[in-house]
C-alpha cells in the first residue's frame, strides 16, 4: 500500500476524553474516529485492518478446535429474552425497541438466546452433539459509562462461543480446550496474560476464567499469589482464612454506652481491641425484577471489607444500591449502631463465612450510642463469603501471600450447564431414547478490546508499537526525500519485491519532511521500518525495530534479503 493512497488522519490532537494511552493512539494514529463521543466508532483503514488481523488470529486458532462460525442476526426479537428470564434482569444496558408493528426488540448485547434457539432447531439427537458454534460479530450494550476508546464501548465486536453437550463431563472437556486455545489466542498476539478464577454474575451457571491482560489501566483488580499459579479476580478470589493474634476481649454480655464511636476505627480504640472482634453492618438496598427491592444487612469482620459481587450474588439481586439513613430508620433499623441480630422482619441478613461460630464479639446494639459485647455468632444465618481478599492475605492453595494487580479482561469462559437450555427447551434424545437439556458452555472474546489491550501493553509515549500478528502492516518503507531519485527507485524496488514476497508493506511515498513522516511511523508504530535516506549515497539503509527505535544501517543491495530472513 502506498501511504499517499492512504486514508490515515492522522493528528497530533489528544481528544478531551481520552486519558488512556490506547485511546489517545489509536485516534490519534488515525485507527478510529469517534462517532459523537458516546462509545461509537468509525474503523478507518489501518483501525480494519488490525481489526481483521485480530479477528483472523482467533478465527483460525477457534476453527482448528473444532468450532464452526455462524452468524446471527444482531436484531434479537424479546421475546427469546423472555423465555430465559433475562428481559427484566439484563437491566438497563438492553438496548429495546419496537418495530412498525409494535413486535419488541432487543440489539444482541451476548447471544445465549439466540444461539440456543438455532440449536433447538436443528440438533435433536446425541449423535449431533458436542458441538461449538461462534460468531465474530457486533454487540450493542447501553453501558452506562463508555469509556476508554474501544476499552468500553457501547457498540463493540465480540467473538461469542457456545458449546452444546450431551453431559456435564463433555462440556468440562470442552471447556479445558477452550482455555487453551484462548491461551494461543493471546500468545500468538503478543499479550502478557492471566488465567484467573471468575465471579459468574447474572449470566448463571458455575466455573468461570477471564483472561487478564496485565496492564496498569485496567479496570479489574486481580489478586495473584507470589507463590503459586493462584490468579482470581477480586469478585471471586478468596483466601486462606484469618487469624488474629491479638487477644480476644474478655468482656460478658453488656450493653455499653459508646456515644462516640460508629466507625470501626473509634470502636476498635474505644474497646481498646484488634477489629478483627467487632462486627461491622453494612446495609444495601438488593434491587430486583419488576422494581422489587429489600434492605439487606451484611453483617463481617470489622477488620474485613465487603466485596459488593460476592454480596450481591449472595441475595441473587440484580444490583445493589446505597441506602439513605432515612430509610434506614424508616424500616426500623439504627444507622451506625446495627446489629444482625433482632432485625425488623422485612430485613434480611448475610453474614460472613468466616464469623460462623465467632465469640467475643462486639456490635451495635440496635440502640443509638450503644454496642453490646460478648456476642456469638451461631444459628441459622444465611452464611456466605462476602468478604473482599486483601493483598498480604494467605493464599488458600499454598499460603503464600496474595497481591493485587490490574488486569483488562479480554476473554472469559463459562461453564453454563442447563442455565439456558432448559427455559428455552432445547433438548436432545438420548440413547435410550429419552429427552434430556443439552449442557452448555459459553466462551467470549473482546475482540475490538483487545486492539485497546495490546496498545496498553506495547506503547511508549511517541505512540502504539503493534506486536507481530496484530500489525496493521509487517514494514514500513520510507523514502526520506522523495526528490532523490536514487532513493525513490530503490523504495520501489525494495517495496515491489517485498511485496512479491507476501510481506505486506506501507510505501511512504508522500513528499512531506522527513520529520514529520518520522512522527508519523512512530505514532502508527509498524514493527518495523527501513529508512532509505542519505547514506543511500554510501550504499547503505537504516533497518528500525519500532520497540526501543533500534537502528541498524544494513547495505542498500541487501536489504531485501536481510528484511525476508528477519520477518519471514
Ligand atoms: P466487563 O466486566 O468488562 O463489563 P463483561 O463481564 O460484561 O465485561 P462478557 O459479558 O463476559 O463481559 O463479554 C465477553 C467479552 O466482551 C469480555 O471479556 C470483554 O473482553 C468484552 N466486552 C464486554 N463489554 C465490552 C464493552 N463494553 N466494550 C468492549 N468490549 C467489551
Ligand atoms: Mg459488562
Amino acid at each position: 500500500m502506498r501511504f499517499s493512497r492512504l486514508l490515515v488522519p492522522t493528528t497530533k490532537e489528544t481528544p478531551n476524553d481520552a486519558t488512556l494511552a490506547s485511546h489517545i493512539f489509536l485516534i490519534r494514529g488515525g485507527f478510529i474516529q469517534s462517532v459523537g463521543g458516546s462509545g461509537l466508532y468509525n474503523f478507518l483503514p489501518l483501525g480494519k485492518k488490525v481489526l481483521d488481523r485480530v479477528r483472523g488470529v482467533v478465527k483460525e486458532e477457534l476453527d482448528n478446535a473444532g468450532c464452526q462460525e455462524v452468524s446471527l442476526s444482531f436484531v434479537t426479537p424479546a421475546s427469546l429474552w423472555e423465555e430465559s428470564g433475562r428481559y427484566e434482569k439484563y437491566g438497563k444496558e438492553l438496548l429495546r425497541f419496537k418495530d412498525r408493528k409494535d413486535n419488541e426488540f432487543v440489539l444482541g448485547p451476548t447471544h445465549e438466546e439466540m444461539m440456543v434457539n438455532l440449536v433447538r432447531q436443528s440438533v435433536k439427537s446425541y449423535k449431533q452433539l458436542p458441538l461449538n458454534l461462534y460468531q465474530i460479530n457486533l454487540k450493542f450494550r447501553d453501558e452506562i459509562r463508555p469509556r476508554f476508546g474501544l476499552m468500553r464501548g457501547r457498540e463493540f465486536l465480540m467473538k461469542d462461543g457456545y458449546s452444546f453437550h450431551t453431559d456435564e463431563a463433555d462440556m468440562k472437556r470442552e471447556f479445558n480446550l477452550m482455555e487453551e486455545t484462548y491461551k494461543k489466542i493471546f500468545t500468538r498476539l503478543g499479550l502478557e496474560f492471566r488465567v484467573v478464577e471468575a465471579d459468574s454474575g447474572a449470566i448463571g451457571g458455575s466455573g468461570s476464567k477471564e483472561f487478564m491482560v496485565l496492564a496498569d489501566s485496567g479496570e479489574d483488580t486481580i489478586v495473584v499469589c507470589d507463590g503459586c499459579d493462584y490468579g482470581a479476580n477480586i469478585e471471586a478470589a478468596v483466601r486462606q482464612e484469618k487469624q488474629c493474634d491479638a487477644p480476644a476481649p474478655q468482656l460478658g454480655s453488656e450493653k455499653v454506652h459508646t456515644p462516640d464511636a460508629s466507625t470501626m476505627e473509634e470502636l476498635a480504640s474505644f474497646f481498646n481491641v484488634d477489629p478483627f472482634y467487632l462486627v461491622k453492618t453494612v446495609a444495601m438496598r438488593a434491587l430486583y425484577d419488576e422494581g422489587k427491592s429489600q434492605i439487606v444487612l451484611f453483617a463481617l469482620r470489622g477488620s474485613d471489607e465487603l466485596q459488593e459481587v460476592k454480596a450481591c450474588n449472595a441475595v441473587d439481586a440484580n444490583e445493589l444500591v446505597e441506602v439513605s439513613e432515612e430509610e434506614l430508620e424508616a424500616a426500623g433499623l439504627v444507622p451506625g449502631f446495627m446489629a444482625p441480630f433482632d432485625t425488623p422482619k422485612e430485613v434480611r441478613v448475610v453474614v460472613d463465612t468466616t464469623l460462623k461460630g465467632a465469640t467475643h464479639l462486639i456490635c451495635g446494639a440496635n440502640e443509638k450510642g450503644y454496642h453490646t459485647t460478648g456476642n456469638t455468632i451461631e444459628g441459622d444465618f444465611a452464611y456466605h463469603d462476602i468478604v473482599a481478599v486483601q493483598e498480604g492475605d494467605a493464599c488458600a492453595k499454598c499460603g503464600g501471600t496474595l497481591r493485587y494487580t490490574k488486569g483488562i479482561e479480554a476473554g472469559h469462559i463459562f461453564q453454563l450447564g442447563t442455565r439456558y437450555s432448559e427455559p428455552l427447551g432445547c433438548t436432545f434424545l438420548d440413547e435410550n431414547g429419552k429427552a434430556k437439556p443439552m449442557v452448555m458452555g459459553t466462551y467470549g472474546i473482546g475482540v475490538s478490546r483487545l486492539l485497546a489491550a495490546i496498545i496498553e501493553q506495547h506503547h511508549d509515549e511517541k505512540g502504539c508499537i503493534w506486536t507481530k500478528e496484530s500489525a496493521p502492516f509487517d514494514l514500513y518503507i520510507m523514502v526520506s526525500n522523495i526528490k532523490d531519485e536514487a532513493q525513490l527507485a530503490l523504495g520501489e524496488e525494495v517495496y515491489e519485491a517485498l511485496q512479491s514476497a507476501g510481506i505486506d508493506v506501507l510505501f511512504d511515498d508522500r513528499k512531506d519532511r522527513f520529520g514529520a513522516k518520522m512522527k508519523d511511523y512512530e505514532l502508527i508504530g509498524i514493527p518495523h521500518a527501513v529508512i532509505i535516506g542519505k547514506k543511500l549515497s554510501d550504499g547503505l539503509v537504516e533497518f528500525v525495530t519500532r520497540e526501543g527505535m533500534v537502528k541498524e544501517e544494513v547495505p542498500s543491495e541487501e536489504i531485501v534479503s536481510f528484511i525476508r530472513e528477519r520477518l519471514c
